[in-house]
């Protein structure tokens, strides 16, 4: 029997459709790419559910036939534009990958200054890079599902591939990381004297940092109708400065929406 035909395998009695992936990178560290081939005792449970026909890190063979593509990485060059757009068009569901793919991740801090060959020449010094301003997959291409984090978790990864294996809806949580630390047990970092935007981004991660005494940066971006004015309060009077709180919110891009709409921005702090 074909394996691509309903029925030919099962998940818990339920039918598995073992659908063509590709994975492909753009501007990134491929730690997001890295993450999904981590911890060899779910892999093979992984590979089972999907057949991977593109993936530069894992493998040498390479096929546009594939219906879900993942995307890693911001776009910052003419010809990324072109290879997005094609894969967009050989793609039935493209999922963009991680924070570089999701907001432009830590790279869109180089939108930050206003003269982008200053910062080339302070990187790249002479040599003839095609480096321009970061942009996130959404404002080239059709985005249909985002996978937030920097790195992205694999559990989580494995959870939304399986879920479209079986036809089951992807529900990500809404409520901030504070709920999953809190769930975790671990003692507060404020009251450890470590800052945390846990309290305005999206859980998920299963509260990571925090439960490595390291204070969360925001990279899944906000929670759900995040109170930004209320955090920069607790900031204020935990003793740490607004430089802090500005540095952890535009580190990842995922809060510059909400910023620029001015409930925090650098005039104001
Ligand atoms: S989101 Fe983070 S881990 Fe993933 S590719 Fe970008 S920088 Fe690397
Ligand atoms: S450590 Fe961070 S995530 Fe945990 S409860 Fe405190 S503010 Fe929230
Ligand atoms: S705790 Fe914050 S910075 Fe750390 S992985 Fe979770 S969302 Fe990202």
């Amino acid at each position: 029997m074909d394996e691509r035909e309903p029925g030919a395998r099962t998940y818990l009695g339920v039918p598995l459709y073992r659908p063509k992936v590709a994975f492909f990178e753009f501007t990134s560290c491929e730690g997001c790419q890295l993450q999904v081939l981590n911890k060899e005792d779910t892999l093979l449970d992984f590979l089972s559910l999907v057949e991977v026909v593109n993936f530069r890190e894992a493998m040498t063979e390479q096929s546009d036939d594939y219906e879900i593509a993942f995307v890693e990485g911001s776009i910052t060059r003419d010809d990324d534009v072109k290879r997005l757009k094609k894969i967009r068009k050989n793609a039935k569901v493209l999922v963009a990958l991680g924070s570089c793919a999701c907001f432009g991740g830590v790279n869109q801090l180089k939108n930050r200054f206003k003269d982008l060959n200053f910062v080339k020449t302070e990187v790249y010094g002479r040599h003839p890079i095609d480096s321009g301003p970061v942009r996130t997959l959404e404002e080239i291409v059709k985005v249909d599902l985002k996978i937030y984090g920097c790195p992205v978790k694999k559990e989580e990864v494995e959870k939304i591939v399986l879920h479209i294996a079986i036809g089951k809806s992807i529900v990500f949580p809404k409520y901030p990381v504070c709920m999953e630390c809190k769930r975790n047990e671990n003692i507060c970092l404020f009251e450890l004297g470590e800052p945390c935007l846990g309290p305005v981004t999206r859980a998920g991660c299963d509260s990571w940092c925090p439960d490595n005494r390291a204070g969360c940066w925001g990279c899944r971006g906000p929670a759900d109708d995040p109170n930004l004015d209320q955090m920069k309060k607790i900031m204020l009077e935990k003793g740490f400065s607004e430089e802090t709180l500005l540095d952890r919110l535009e580190c990842f891009g995922g809060f510059s929406s909400l910023m620029k709409k001015g409930n925090v921005n650098e005039k104001d702090l």
